[in-house]
Parts: structure tokens; C-alpha cells; sequence
């Protein structure tokens, strides 16, 4: 398949960008971003319409692409740096990993499913955006010790609680960002690591996402 991306493909990401910024995303490096990277390359069948509305998508194996708004929104709480080591849990499609790769970011995702997994793997070798970014598959609710400490812990399953393995994998000053909640709805946390043992935790608005599985998370 070929990566194509049109002048009407890019009107569209426009207007997307411009509902994203009426929403309340400030961050212009974000949006910049969003405006560069063709979602519809993360859809299974491309379809115009569905890729530049600002919905979750289908994206196999009963799992979703995150909104746009929703990606915005957990990736300006990450507040990250450049060259910042980032974990992401549930690379899903990849368009999340793609994002903060592009932000400058060291991007480690992982993703449990392994044909979601085979699939994001192929996509960011085709995409190449130059960044780095390594995809890892298996159980994220008990984060990447391996290559702990990061900077910032994306989650982008919905969690029953904070899983304090991934506590553990935060840098100091690192923050991990997390929707917490039951199977219906959860509230987006922010969990930043002042010290040794100590956290400040931060409630923000409430999402909908599919549920984090595996030993920390819904079980399965
Ligand atoms: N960030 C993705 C959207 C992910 S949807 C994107 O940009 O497209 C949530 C993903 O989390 C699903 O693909 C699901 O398979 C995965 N997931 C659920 N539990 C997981 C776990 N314990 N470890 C890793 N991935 C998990």
C-alpha cells in the first residue's frame, strides 16, 4: 500500500486542527503535529470521512484509534521535552507513538495484542518520520522495567487504578498520565513524581477508552 496524502487530505486535517484548538488545546507544537501526520494512514480502510472527524475509530481486533482531541489532550499533560524517554501503553494503531515521535520524543510503546502490534510495526517502518521509536509487544500494565526510568508514561487504556509498577518506571519530575475508572468512563489522571516517594496526582476531565488488560489492569 502506498502513503499518500492529498491537498483535500490536508484541508480536511486543517479543520480538524482548528476544532482541536476551539476545544482548548493551546500547545502549538502539538497541533502542529497533528496538522503534519496523516491520520488516515492509521485506518484500516482509509475511509475520508471518518479519518479527520474528531471520533475513535475501529482499528481491529476490537480495539480503537483514539480521538483526536483525546491524543491531544493526554499528550500536552505529558508536557514533554525533547529527547524525553517516553512510554506509551497500547500502541494500538501507532498514530499516538507517531506523535510524540514527531514531538521529539524517544518513543517506547508497547501493545499486548500481537496482530495490532505486527501491524503498527510495519506502518512506523513505512512511515519513517525519522524519529525514533521502538515497539515492543506484551502485558504494559506492568510497564518496560527494562528500560525504566522514563520521563513520561502514557496510557491509552483505561485503567481500574494506578498501577504502581508504573509508578515505579517515573524519572523524578517524570509524569505518568493515566484515565482511571470503571469500564464506562474514566477521568484522565496526571501523576507527577516529585521525589523518591513522593507524587502529586491531578484530576482532569473524563473519556471513554477501551479497557487496559493484563495483570495490573481489567485481567483477561
Ligand atoms: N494509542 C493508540 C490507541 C490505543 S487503543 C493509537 O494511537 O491508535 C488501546 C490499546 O491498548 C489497544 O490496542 C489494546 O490492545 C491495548 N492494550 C490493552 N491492554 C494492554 C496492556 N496491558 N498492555 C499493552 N497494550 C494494551
Amino acid at each position: 500500500m502506498g502513503l499518500e496524502d492529498t491537498y483535500r487530505h490536508k484541508g480536511l486535517r486543517n479543520q480538524l486542527v482548528q476544532l482541536i484548538r476551539r476545544k482548548g488545546i493551546e500547545d502549538e507544537r502539538i497541533l502542529t503535529v497533528i496538522q503534519t501526520l496523516p491520520r488516515h494512514w492509521f485506518l484500516d480502510t482509509a475511509f475520508l470521512e471518518h479519518a479527520y472527524q474528531d471520533k475513535a475509530f475501529a482499528i481491529g481486533e476490537g480495539q480503537t484509534i483514539s480521538q483526536p482531541f483525546t491524543v491531544a489532550f493526554q499528550t500536552q499533560l505529558l508536557a514533554l521535552q525533547k529527547y524525553d524517554k517516553i512510554l506509551e501503553i497500547g500502541t494500538g494503531s501507532g498514530y499516538q507513538a507517531c506523535i510524540l515521535a514527531m514531538l521529539g520524543a524517544k518513543v517506547y510503546s508497547i501493545e499486548y495484542n500481537e496482530v495490532l502490534h505486527q501491524k503498527a510495526q510495519k506502518l512506523i517502518q513505512q512511515v519513517n518520520l525519522g524519529g525514533m521509536t521502538k515497539l515492543f509487544q506484551g502485558d504494559g500494565s506492568r510497564g518496560l522495567p527494562a528500560y525504566a526510568p522514563f520521563q513520561g508514561i502514557i496510557v491509552t487504556a483505561g485503567a481500574p487504578t494506578v498501577p504502581n509498577a508504573l509508578l515505579k518506571q517515573l524519572k523524578a519530575g517524570g509524569r505518568l498520565v493515566i484515565p482511571v475508572g470503571d469500564e464506562k468512563v474514566q477521568t484522565m489522571m496526571r501523576i507527577t513524581r516529585k521525589g523518591e516517594t513522593t507524587f502529586e496526582q491531578e484530576a482532569f476531565e473524563q473519556f471513554k477508552f477501551v479497557p487496559l488488560l493484563g495483570k495490573h489492569g481489567w485481567k483477561n
